[in-house]
């Protein structure tokens, strides 16, 4: 989503907004209830709090891709950015971790130890991938994209908004309580013209679909979400206001945008966390969204198995601590299913590691437990 200082008419004739790829629709069995499928669609596709981020910017002149030109010729279109945008990346990232949320973002120079992987590849529009989604993707792939040029004044927002996506947040013009009626063909007209030219499906996947309840934060509809783009004149048909007026976001996060995140990726505190030993099961007693933390000091070098037991549905995370930083291991999500989050991996004695679960929804708040053995 691109934003203009002025945002008048003139201006936004000129925009160019954000697209993501569609994916396919995950397809919960049939026993799922209404509820619990809600906070799968809320929860699915987001971080564990306490994740930190490594980002990563392509920086070889073999990276990027070859295009096909219309006259039949193909020419190479480098994914490598310049400094200037790179700095305006590094600014948005500041934006989020400045609201002294539980993840962080840590640049690194290589592309294997990054989820976050970002190409500006001129034309190929501004993208990411939403949440955990990222881990999907190979080293050489891209997680997300800038496809024009970010140092441009009032640019900042885009990025700020493609991280949005990265942290699982979806678009908020698409949230089935905004009420927005569309002037379909009028939206599909404006976005099939330059400078954006999208098809009609393009249009319908960022725009006029609505997403499931559940999908969006919050109860009710945040036209100044940073994640919200702007609709010139004659495209909202209700509420009215915006017929008239075109629907222009504050720029920047909103108030309800900084108070979620923070809800979402609360702040943690490792080490006041319990140690988890081998064999012993914790009771972890989660409300939907929360998560417990426990160290875990391995005594010996081997195979170590994670479980967490009863009828919930949750993500369980182990990260280790290397040189204070913690690096993402492994992970596992048992939502929708009728099993439960488990994994099995080598750990090290005298090293530290930490293990994240959370809830998404649980049968009963007392019957979920985690163990390693
Ligand atoms: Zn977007």
């Amino acid at each position: 989503m691109a934003t203009t200082d002025e945002g008048g008419a003139g201006e936004s004739e000129e925009r160019r907004i954000c697209s993501l790829h569609a994916v396919p629709k995950r397809i919960l069995p049939a026993s799922v209830t209404p509820m619990r499928e809600r906070l799968i669609n809320l929860f699915g596709n987001k971080w564990v709090t306490g994740t930190v981020l490594h980002y990563y910017f392509f920086d070889r002149d073999t990276d990027g891709e070859n295009v096909l030109l219309e006259n039949g010729q193909t020419v190479f279109v480098p994914w490598k950015g310049a400094e200037n945008e790179m700095q305006v990346a590094r600014q948005a990232f500041d934006v989020w971790a400045q609201q002294g949320i539980g993840i962080r973002f840590e640049e690194v120079r290589e592309r294997e130890e990054a989820e976050i992987r970002i190409g500006f590849m001129r034309g190929d529009g501004a993208w990411s991938w939403l949440g955990r989604e990222i881990l999907d993707h190979g080293p050489n792939e891209r997680t997300m994209n800038f496809g024009w040029n970010i140092a441009a004044p009032g640019e900042l927002d885009t990025a700020i908004h493609e991280i949005g996506h990265t942290l699982g947040f979806p678009h908020e013009h698409q949230n089935p309580k905004a009420g927005i009626e569309w002037d379909e063909e009028a939206v599909y007209l404006d976005l099939a013209r330059p400078p954006n030219e999208w098809d009609r499906a393009k249009t319908y996947w960022n725009i006029i679909r609505k997403l499931e309840p559940g999908e969006v934060e919050g109860t009710t509809w945040d036209p100044d979400s940073v994640m919200h783009y702007p609709f010139k004149a004659g495209l909202i048909r209700k509420p009215e206001h915006y017929f008239i007026h075109g629907l222009q976001p504050a720029g920047g996060l909103s108030e309800r945008d900084r108070s979620w995140v923070k809800t979402l990726y609360p702040p943690t505190d490792d080490a006041a966390a319990p140690l988890l030993r081998p064999a012993q099961s914790v009771l972890v007693e989660l409300a939907p969204g929360q998560q417990r933390d426990f160290r875990v000091a391995p005594q010996e070098t081997r195979f170590y198995q994670f479980g967490t037991f009863g009828a919930s549905d949750s993500v369980m995370v182990l990260f280790e601590s290397d040189n204070h930083q913690l690096r993402y291991r492994i992970g596992d999500d048992d939502s929708g299913e009728d099993l439960n989050a488990y994994f099995r991996i080598k750990l090290f004695k005298g090293r530290e590691y930490v293990l994240r679960v959370r809830m998404y929804h649980s049968e009963r708040r007392d019957q979920t437990s985690v163990m390693m053995w």
